[in-house]
């Protein structure tokens, strides 16, 4: 077995990447296959997960779009009620943010409504793959000459003053952390969430090491009688999974797998909810392996963005 400690990686250089490839990454941690990623890997990936329903995916990427439009228009879309966007109205429209589910699952509910099928035009014009078998520019209502939509970069998304980059910025994190930890974090409901799935990963592989990864408990210092009695729990459940891996599946031998299992999990939200989540989980009543993570990434939030 492999004892480590708990991490995070703000994921940089996913931001630089194109969506597809942002949610091929934020895809393979589930299966932990990261080594079949390739130059061309992302799109047939992303298609694939689509058909599959494995929705959360398609969550792990999001657009922000500019749009100029009547008022009408923009009452037409709030009468929608379009979930899981961001919406911040201006003098001649309004900001949006959404993650590509969102904006497929708003198109699939309102067919009919212009400035929706013109905020698609755009998106799937960039990326049509992303909106297959939902939306077809072939066969969508022309644009709307009175409706402007276009597409807002991430650089110009950082440089909108905080009322607005608060809301919009999304901000991926991976967390590598013990089990415990990853049942509370997914209960931050506006959040994305995808992790290392014990149903399809299968620790007795060359890929994990044939073994167990564990979290160092931040209870125990090695060498007390304590750290000796929870290594020892370990190393008992080490064996009895790899024994039953010999006649069953993992998700069966999952069965018998502890809170301490490192799992790694990503994390995505606007700063307005990651300011949530680090007020709730660095606070005194917090659960201390939560606090040794969340604490150093509060301070690296606070350098990035002071104001927040
Ligand atoms: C110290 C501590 C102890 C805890 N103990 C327990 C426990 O013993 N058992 C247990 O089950 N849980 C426990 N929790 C989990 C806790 O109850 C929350 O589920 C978790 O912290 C998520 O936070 P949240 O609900 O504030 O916000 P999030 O889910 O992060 O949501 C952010 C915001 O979205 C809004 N929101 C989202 N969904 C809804 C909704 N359905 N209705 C209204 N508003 C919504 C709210 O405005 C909320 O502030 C504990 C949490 C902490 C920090």
């Amino acid at each position: 077995m492999r004892i480590v400690d708990p991490s995070f990686e703000i994921q940089d250089d996913l931001d630089r990447s194109s969506l597809a490839v942002r949610l091929e990454a934020c895809g393979r941690i589930c299966y932990k296959s990261e080594d079949k990623i390739t130059e061309d890997s992302a799109v047939p990936f992303v298609r694939k997960i689509a058909v599959h329903g494995h929705n959360s995916v398609l969550e792990m990427a999001v657009a922000t779009l500019e749009v100029s439009c009547s008022q009408e228009r923009l009452f037409e879309l709030y009468a929608c009620q379009p979930k899981y966007l961001i919406i911040n109205p201006g003098a001649s429209g309004f900001l949006l943010t959404g993650s590509i589910r969102a904006f497929r699952e708003m198109y699939s509910q309102n067919p009919g409504n212009q400035l929706i099928n013109d905020m698609l035009l755009v998106l799937a014009g960039r990326t049509p793959y992303l909106f297959e078998g939902v939306f077809d520019s072939g066969r969508a209502m022309p644009p709307d000459a009175e409706i402007a939509v276009r597409k807002v970069s991430l650089a110009e998304v950082e440089s909108m003053p905080p009322e607005l980059l608060f809301r919009h910025r999304y901000l991926g994190v991976k967390f590598i952390v013990n089990r415990a930890v990853t049942h509370e974090l997914v209960r931050h409901r506006p959040c994305s969430f995808l992790q290392e799935s014990q149903r399809y990963c299968r620790y007795s592989q060359d890929k994990f090491g044939n073994q167990i990864t564990f979290i160092k408990p931040m209870f125990y210092e090695k060498g007390t009688v304590e750290y000796s009695l929870w290594q020892q729990a370990m190393e008992d459940t080490e064996r009895l999974y790899l024994q039953l891996l010999e006649t069953s599946t993992p998700q069966a031998a999952r069965t018998v797998l502890p809170n301490s299992c490192k799992t790694e999990i990503v994390m995505y939200c606007n700063l307005v909810e990651w300011k949530h989540v680090i007020a709730l989980r660095t606070s005194q009543a917090a659960e201390p392996s939560m606090r040794e993570i969340m604490i150093p990434f509060a301070s690296e939030l606070k350098r990035r963005y002071p104001l927040l």
